[in-house]
């Protein structure tokens, strides 16, 4: 039985979706200004890890990611760059995408976009209007934050303390500090769309209000973050969405720790990050996911060269079993030994592990337990048979590729074709030698014909024949 950790109840609590076997899971995706740094990556890629267990549980899972793709950093660096604020948006969303492939990240359903949600948004802001919730100063909307009275449970905080700490920007016009923008009057030269209140653009909250409910219903299960967006983003969904539609909003609240340097959050405005694409020219997609999942994923972790790299030696150990049995599935030897493994009790503690609020260290530690105990067992053994190999792939397949993604048997196939495709080309230069020695010309020179056809030159000098594969 699945149990997660609720940050709204603050206790681990049994999973019991709204509607199984469906899940409905929302999480805060990036606001497209820049590449995303390694820190972001931890929260797409835990939040990946409990989509796919979900999945794996046999749930089906409705996940949807947001793209904020209007917001003040995005107007900023459009100024900077001399582009349309479009044109940087749309720059950064393709750089996301092939970032979040580089990672291995299972891709959303549905990836919802700000500036294609206007009317909505629009329409929201009119409903809180309506029910007192919003008020409008010269084309600034807010929300009142006073009329809402569960504000605070999210974080945990009381009105009163938030209200001590709250600080007001000269150039706005709240009733009160902790009021905040729902709807944006657009200053000289900013992108803006046409409403009752003016010329104006989205605040950042009430996006993601919008398009989850647009996407998952009013009441939905999994909303997910990292843990900077407890408050005050997610405080500021939850007094919109449940003031506008009076249903609670969402069943589960899942935070992820944050990625730190030197035990600082890594972030953009401290300048202390590294881009997920400048680590992936160091680290395999395996190695950041197995860096990840050896951390309780509420919990901080420390990025450092030295984790990294004994990630990467952890996932080369996977790799290496990986190729082993690809090799050995294609041999496909049907007669051999057959050692004995307790698959299932594996499986059974990977299993505890993951439903156990998603302890994915453990899970990682079942996994290598596992792979020891493989190794160990091909090391005894002299010729074992392919099924060996396949139940072992399966159990993997399953859940170290298909959960945790710290392991890949795709590129470990391309890496065996190469090499069996290298052995068959020098068995074939072998024979071809063998032909010239008995004097059998045409048979050497059909070889190397019929080699060239395929693509496959040979060049002989006085050293031997090496062989060159033309692309
Ligand atoms: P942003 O583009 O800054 O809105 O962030 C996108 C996602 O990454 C959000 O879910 C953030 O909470 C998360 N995030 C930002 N910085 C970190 C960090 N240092 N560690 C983990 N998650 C982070
Ligand atoms: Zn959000």
């Amino acid at each position: 039985m699945l149990k997660i950790y609720n940050t709204l109840t603050k206790r681990k609590e049994t999973f019991e979706p709204l509607n199984p076997p469906e899940v409905r899971m929302y999480m805060c995706g990036p606001t497209v200004y820049d590449y995303f740094h390694i820190g972001n990556a931890r929260s797409f890629v835990m939040a990946d890890i409990v989509r796919r267990y979900l999945e794996y549980s046999g749930y089906k899972v409705k996940f949807v990611m947001n793209l904020t793709d209007v917001d003040d950093k995005i107007i900023k660096k459009s100024n900077e760059e001399k582009l349309k604020f479009e044109e940087v948006s749309k720059k950064y969303i393709t750089a996301f995408f092939e970032d979040i492939e580089k990672l291995k990240i299972k891709k959303a359903d549905i990836y919802p976009k700000a500036t294609e949600h206007i009317e909505d948004i629009i329409a929201m802001i009119e409903k809180l209007e309506e029910k007192g919730f919003a008020y409008n100063v010269d084309g600034n909307v807010f929300y009142d934050v006073r009329k809402f009275n569960q504000y605070g449970k999210l974080s945990g905080k009381n009105i009163e303390e938030l209200e001590s700490g709250a600080r007001v920007d000269v150039d706005e016009d709240k009733k009160d500090p902790l009021d905040f923008a729902l709807w944006k009057k657009a200053k000289e030269g900013e992108p803006y769309w046409e409403s009752k209140w003016g010329k104006c653009r989205p605040g950042w909250h009430i996006e993601c209000s919008v398009m989850s409910c647009k996407h998952l219903g009013e009441y939905f299960d999994i909303h997910a973050g990292g843990n900077d967006l407890i408050f005050p983003h997610h405080e500021n969904e939850i007094a919109q969405s449940v003031a506008a539609t009076d249903k609670p909003f969402v069943k589960y609240w899942l935070h992820f720790g944050f990625l730190n340097i030197d035990n600082e959050k890594m972030s953009k405005s401290l300048g202390n990050f590294f881009t997920a694409r400048e680590v992936l020219k160091k680290y395999s997609a395996e190695a950041i996911r197995l860096f990840f999942s050896q951390a309780y994923y509420r919990g901080p972790l420390n990025f450092s060269d030295e984790l990294l790299e004994g990630a990467e030696r952890g996932a080369a150990k996977l790799k290496n079993l990986a190729e082993k049995i690809i090799r050995e599935i294609e041999l496909n030897r049907t007669e051999g030994e057959m050692p004995s493994i307790d698959i299932k009790a594996y499986e059974e503690k990977f299993k505890a592990a993951m439903d156990d609020d998603f302890n994915t260290s453990q899970a990682a530690a079942v996994i290598f337990d596992f792979v020891k105990e493989v190794n160990r067992l091909i090391a005894e053994n002299e010729n074992i048979k392919a099924e060996f190999y396949k139940n072992v792939k399966e159990f993997l397949d399953k859940t170290a590729v298909g959960v945790l993604g710290i392991m890949d048997f795709e590129s470990a196939k391309t890496v065996a074709d190469e090499s069996l495709t290298g052995d068959l080309i020098n068995l074939l230069i072998d024979i071809r030698l063998k032909a010239k020695k008995d004097k059998n010309y045409a048979l050497a020179d059909e070889i190397r014909d019929k080699l060239k056809e395929l693509g496959i030159l040979l060049q002989d000098s006085k050293d031997g024949t090496t062989y060159k594969i033309e692309k």
